[in-house]
């Protein structure tokens, strides 16, 4: 059985190949939704009421609806990026007649899942304009395959299976050409010339991020399962999208933030850690002509949800989950708890969201992390220490969390679309 939200939310992963395609894609779906859009960067009008959304530096999104129903503050957020690898500047570089690009990580991503498999590219390159502080800015995606990272044949190492040393700057660049002796080291760049239909020399700089090019696939006997790149996080963008298109616009004020840069610790302008929310909630209220009195007032009796993926107990591994809280696969949304407040929930926010799915009929189950073992974070703790409003981390469980290609649950997308669409009713 293909569900419909799956059917969704692999569209969206596929169109979703860097932070910025995320937020085009976000864009679309609000755009399709008739949101409308407002410059960050220009003036908005006072008495602002309908439904919105804005980009910040072009990989970061809100979308908003304002009613007229006031003093009611709900936020959802989640992240536009995910772990791999980024390609570095003059990246060109010629071993053995082959063009290799130099390459750096982004994020923790499982190295040896990226070995030998089809990957492409994408992200933005910025081109001379007429203006030296308004270059040309071009997204591009070349949704083909142009390059591999092959791994060593076992016959050279035969201990590769007892777990071997990967090293980012000498075993994980690229292999992209062919060169043979005549190769120049300007390969990519006129590479990347060509593909655009410009002059090298226009090229100033990029942002381009390599990705798996693969279908993503529904799997299982019985279609149970979901196997795709970067489900951390599309699968939380996405149901924070379904649940504010869904919000009824006299439902008072009600946000959903998609951040970049959560996977390299969210301390950026588009980040989580960044001043960003918190003046977007300041410039809202004052449009609204309403004081800080106010805007405090309501933070500090609204509530947000952060959605990120979580680890589900791996059937492999199962020793390394909490012995009493287990999340499976299919088994609903799961609340995220930790003492260290690495998951941002205290108490009333687990009862709360509980609750909200006890009454909505949503499958949830707990999380915390095996008492010996640190675990992972996410942006809840990061984005409610500057916003002090009440979080609660929540998200789907999923296995090999980082890798290349991750695997869900089909039937757990649902819950948690059901989950926002309840949160903003
Ligand atoms: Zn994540």
């Amino acid at each position: 059985m293909m569900y419909t939200s799956v059917e969704e939310l692999l569209n969206f992963v596929n169109n979703s190949t860097s932070p910025w395609h995320t937020v085009e894609t976000a864009a679309d779906m609000l755009s399709k939704e008739s949101f409308q859009e407002l410059d960050w960067r220009s003036k908005w009008e006072k008495g602002l009421k309908g439904r919105f959304f804005t980009k910040i530096y072009g990989s970061s999104l809100i979308a908003f609806t304002l009613g007229e129903n006031e003093g009611r503050l709900r936020i959802s957020a989640a992240h536009t990026d995910f772990p791999g690898f980024r390609i570095k500047p003059k990246a060109g570089i010629i071993k053995e007649g082959y063009g290799m690009l130099n390459i750096e990580g982004y994020g923790g991503m499982i190295l040896s899942t990226w070995l030998d498999r089809p990957l492409s590219m994408a992200g933005k390159i910025v081109l001379r304009g007429e203006n030296v502080f308004a270059p040309e800015v071009r997204l591009v995606d070349f949704a083909r395959p142009l390059m591999t990272i092959p791994s060593l044949a076992i016959h050279m190492n035969r201990k590769v299976n007892d777990g071997v040393e990967l090293n980012k700057q000498k075993h994980m660049l690229p292999l992209t050409s062919v060169l043979g002796k005549l190769g120049e080291k300007s390969f990519f760049d006129d590479f990347l010339a060509n593909e655009l239909g410009v002059n090298a020399k226009d090229i100033l700089s990029y942002e381009l991020n390599v990705y798996p090019f693969e279908s993503s696939c529904q799997l299982g006997l019985a279609g149970e399962l979901v196997s795709a790149g970067r489900l951390d996080n599309i699968t939380s963008c996405v149901a924070c999208l379904k649940g504010i298109v869904n919000a009824d616009i006299s439902c008072g004020t009600n946000v959903a933030v998609l951040f970049d840069n959560e996977e390299i610790g969210s301390r950026t302008k588009q980040g989580a850690a960044s001043a960003v929310l918190m003046q977007f909630l300041e410039r809202i209220y004052k449009l609204q002509e309403k004081d800080n009195e106010e805007l405090w007032q309501d933070i500090a009796n609204g509530f947000m949800l952060s959605v990120d993926v979580a680890h589900g107990v791996h059937p492999n591994y199962s020793e390394k989950a909490d012995p009493t809280c287990r999340p499976v696969l299919n088994g609903g949304v799961v609340l995220k708890e930790a003492a260290s407040q690495s998951y941002a929930g205290d108490a009333e926010a687990v009862a709360v969201i509980g609750e909200l799915c006890n009454v909505n009929n949503i499958p949830y189950q707990h999380f915390v992390n095996r008492s010996d073992s640190p675990g992972g974070s996410t942006l809840g703790s990061i984005a409610s220490a500057l916003v002090p409003i009440r979080t609660m981390d929540i998200g789907l469980p999923i296995l090999a969390m980082h890798s290349a290609r991750e695997t869900m649950g089909a039937a757990d997308q649902d819950a948690i679309n059901n989950l926002l669409i309840e949160f903003y009713h």
